[in-house]
Parts: structure tokens; sequence; C-alpha cells
């Protein structure tokens, strides 16, 4: 993975030796050279991550970052500092500042670089949803990244029962998020939905050495724990295995009888980013969603029904089925716009929309067609049966008038255009052929006096 990293150090030869290292493993340098060249340059140049020495002669690297999350413009780049004294209040600062890790000298490079690309893909995946969602500031989640957000879950799976016991403590002293602890077999029943985790705190070995990351890498690939953050828990000085848990996947690693309060920092650094991610994802899949539905009605579009029916038509061809497909249109619905009002025809409509829905089988397709005009299709199906289908719905609308707010009683009808087949491969045309079909015995049913059923004649 490629990525410009910006080194900020005063010390040159440190600079140097950055740059090398980083070199040798394609990522494009920039450097600065103190606190306030640091955050120019992270404004006019957006690294893709910044990695900065904590004792710089102007800002002290735990400031550098708290400004650098104040900047709309540099909130989003990861910061891993380094250092050279092993302090653990300025680290607790500076993981309370938002930066991803702090990293002593000397260090592991093999876990510098497994730190820098878990990072840099983090960053990646972040940004592709931002992309994807041009309403990312309308939620102004880019406010306040330190502040409110939901109860979460935290699931523990540790070594041993007492360990286990030991972490929760630790955590629930520091979070208010609910922590549950759980065996890896428990793990696995996890279930996508409420209860799932946001975060999994695992060991990297439980019953045997590297069970927890092969347990990480199966609930990487759940539904319930696919987008959970994932913390492994290594024994100290074991930077092989963090390189590697890195790698397999895990959003954070951290040493065992680690200060209680950075594990905790850890973990809620973990938790907020979950929680963007969902609200992200949910917001991405919420504009897939209105893509394809009707405000009005709440029912599919056309845009929806098209594909959804060469789908269909393919999948009764494979089986040797055949598809119902219905046209049906409301009769003289101009007049009921012109005697009641356009308000009235929306509401009209909206009961209408309702009534089919009831009278519709889940596997159904119902759609909003055009303006009164909807489109129904039936898998699996005789014509006896869509005949059936088809005069049922006709009977539902007609039954009973439609009520509108204001009390008055609005009587409406509608016709029906009904053909059968099996669009031999689910071609797109055929498909068409099909629809024109049901097109046309829907303008037999009009010309022949509106509110019936009129089956296509070439029906198969
Ligand atoms: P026919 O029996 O031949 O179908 O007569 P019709 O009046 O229903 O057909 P026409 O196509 O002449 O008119 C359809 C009307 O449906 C005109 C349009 O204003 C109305 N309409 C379409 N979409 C909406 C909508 O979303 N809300 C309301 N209130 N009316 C709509
Ligand atoms: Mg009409
Ligand atoms: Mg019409």
């Amino acid at each position: 993975m490629t990525g410009k990293i910006l080194i900020v150090d005063d010390v040159s030869t440190n600079r140097i030796v950055l740059k090398v290292k980083l070199a040798s493993a394609y990522y494009q340098t920039i450097q600065a050279e103190s606190g306030e060249a640091a955050l120019r340059v992270a404004r006019e140049e957006r690294p893709d991550l910044i990695l900065l020495d904590m004792n710089l002669p102007d800002i002290d690297g735990a400031e550098v970052c708290e400004r650098l999350r104040r900047d709309p413009a540099t909130r989003g780049i990861p910061v891993v500092i380094v250092s050279a004294a092993r302090d653990v209040a300025m680290r607790l600062r500076a993981l309370g500042a938002g930066a991803v890790d702090v990293v002593w000298k000397p260090f592991s490079d093999a876990l510098l670089l497994a730190r820098l690309r878990n990072v840099l893909r983090a960053r990646e995946a972040e940004k592709e949803l931002e992309r994807r969602n041009l309403t990312y500031r309308e939620f102004g989640l880019e406010e306040a990244p330190q502040g409110f957000r939901p109860q979460s879950v935290v699931a523990i799976v540790a070594p041993s029962p007492q360990e286990a016991l030991n972490w929760k403590r630790e955590l629930a002293a520091e979070l208010g998020d609910r922590i549950v602890i759980a065996d890896p077999e428990q793990a696995l029943t996890w279930q996508a939905g409420n209860g799932a985790p946001d975060v999994v705190v695992v060991g990297a070995d439980l019953d045997e050495p590297g069970e927890g990351l092969r347990l990480m890498s199966e609930l990487r690939s759940r539904p319930a724990t696919r987008f959970s953050a994932i913390c492994v828990v290594h024994r100290p000085g074991e930077a092989d295995t963090a390189a590697v848990a890195l790698d397999l996947g895990a959003s954070d690693v951290i040493e065992a009888g680690a200060d209680p309060r950075e594990v905790a920092l850890r973990v809620s650094a973990l938790i907020r980013r979950k929680h963007l991610a969902d609200v992200l994802r949910a917001s991405v899949e919420d504009g897939l969603r209105l893509a394809v539905t009707d405000p009005l009605t709440g029912l599919h579009n056309r845009r929806y029904a098209m594909p959804h029916l060469a789908q269909m038509a393919a999948r009764a061809h494979a089986e040797g089925r055949q598809i119902a497909v219905m046209l049906l249109d409301l009769d003289r619905f101009k007049q009921v716009n012109d005697t009641f009002g356009h308000a009235a025809g929306d509401a009209v409509l909206v009961e209408v929309a309702a009534r089919l829905r009831q009278n519709l089988r889940p596997a159904d397709l119902l759609a909003r067609f055009g303006g009164e005009e909807f489109l129904v299709a039936l898998p699996d199906t005789t014509l006896a049966d869509a005949s059936r289908a088809a005069e049922r719905l006709r009977h539902v609308v007609e039954a009973r008038p439609v009520r509108l707010v204001s009390g008055t009683n609005v009587r409406v009808t509608l016709s029906v255009g009904l053909a059968i087949g099996a669009a031999a491969g689910g071609k797109a045309d055929e498909v068409t052929a099909l629809l024109d079909r049901a097109d046309r015995a829907l303008l037999a049913a009009k010309a022949e006096g509106r509110n019936q059923v009129t089956v296509s004649r070439s029906a198969a």
C-alpha cells in the first residue's frame, strides 16, 4: 500500500533514518522540523499519516495532536507518536489527544511498519465511506470527536477466567459501556444485530498459542462481527505477534499488563471509530434505499422494479416455472384530483398501495410503476392462480371507499392487465415483451369498461 507520510522531528538524523525505513516500504515521505511546521504542512499537503516526535522544540507532540484534531482540514489524519522518553503520563496524554499509537524507542521496525499499514488501511476504508456519503458533514459528525457516543458492547475473550475478570474490572472502572465475557465458542455464536459486540478484546494466545489470532480471523468473516473493532492483547515484548495481529486485521494491539487507563483510552477510541463508521454505513445504505423507494407510498419504484423483475424472470426460467406480471392502473384518477384536490389524490394512492401490499405475499413484487400505475409480479404461478390474485387486488380496491381525513369517502376502482410467461433466459427484451403484453391487456381492460381484469391473449 502506498501513502504519503509526514515525518516530524527536530533532529535531522532521526528524520533521515525514518525516511529510509519508509522508502524501503515504498512510502512517499515529506518532512517538518517543528510543531508549527507540522501543522502547516499537514494543512497544505494533507498527508495520509503523520509520524510525530513527542519532544519538539516549540510544541509538544500531544498538543500538536490536539491542534490537528481541532482543525477540520486535518482532523481525519491519523497520528503515530514516536518518543525517546518512556513517560506513561505523556503517553496517556497523547492517546487522549487522539494519537493512534505511541511508539517508544527503540522500536521494532516490523511492528512499526505493520502499524502504519494497519492505520493507512483503516483510514482508506474511512475515506471511502466518506466519499460515498456526501451528507457526511450534515450529520455534524466531524464535531466533537471526543464527545458523546452511545453505550456500546465490549466483549472480552481472555486466556483464563481470572484474566477475563481482571480485564473486565479494569475496563469497567474507566468506561460506561456494557462489558461481557465470552469464551471462543460463544464468540462464534454471536448473531448480527442487538448484542453483537462493537469491540472484541481478545488475547492473542488462549488455550493454545495463536488461538486468539485464529479466532479474530474467524470473527472478521462473520456477519455479526465483520464490522466490530478487534483489539488483540499480546504478551509484553512480543512485537512479532503484534505485527502479525495487525496484518491479520486487528484494529489495535495492546501489551498485556498495559496501564488500564491506556487500555480504556484505546478501547474508547475504537468504539468511537466504530460508531462513526456505523453511522456512515447506515446513511450510505439509507441513500441506496431511498434511491429505490417511492417516497409517497413507500413502495419500490420503477428503478428497483425493472432489474428485480428481470431476476425473477431469470430464476423462473432456470427452474422451468412461469411468472405473472400485472399492471394495475387507477380508473379515471384525474377526476379524483379534479374533484377532491391533489392531496386527496395522494391519500388515495397511499391507501391503494397499502391494500395491494396487504394482499400480496412477501416474495411477490409490488412497485409504483408510474403516477397511478402499479406493477405486481408473482413468481412461480399458474394462470388460474394469477387471475385469482388479480381479481382479489381489483376487489380490495373497489370494495371499500377510501376515507379522507376530512371524512369524505372517495370511491376508486382499478383496471388490471395480466400476462404470464417464462421470459426465456430472463433477458431484458423478453421481460419488456412480457410487460408489453400486460400493458396491452390493461388497455383492453380500460377499453372494455374499466374496473376489470384482462388477461393477455398470447398468454402461455
Ligand atoms: P384512466 O382510467 O384512463 O386511467 O384515466 P385516468 O384519469 O386515471 O388517467 P390519466 O392518465 O388521464 O390521468 C392520470 C392522473 O393521475 C393524472 C395525474 O395528475 C394523476 N397523478 C399521477 N401521479 C399522481 C400523484 O402522485 N398524486 C396525485 N394526486 N395524482 C397523480
Ligand atoms: Mg388511470
Ligand atoms: Mg395511467
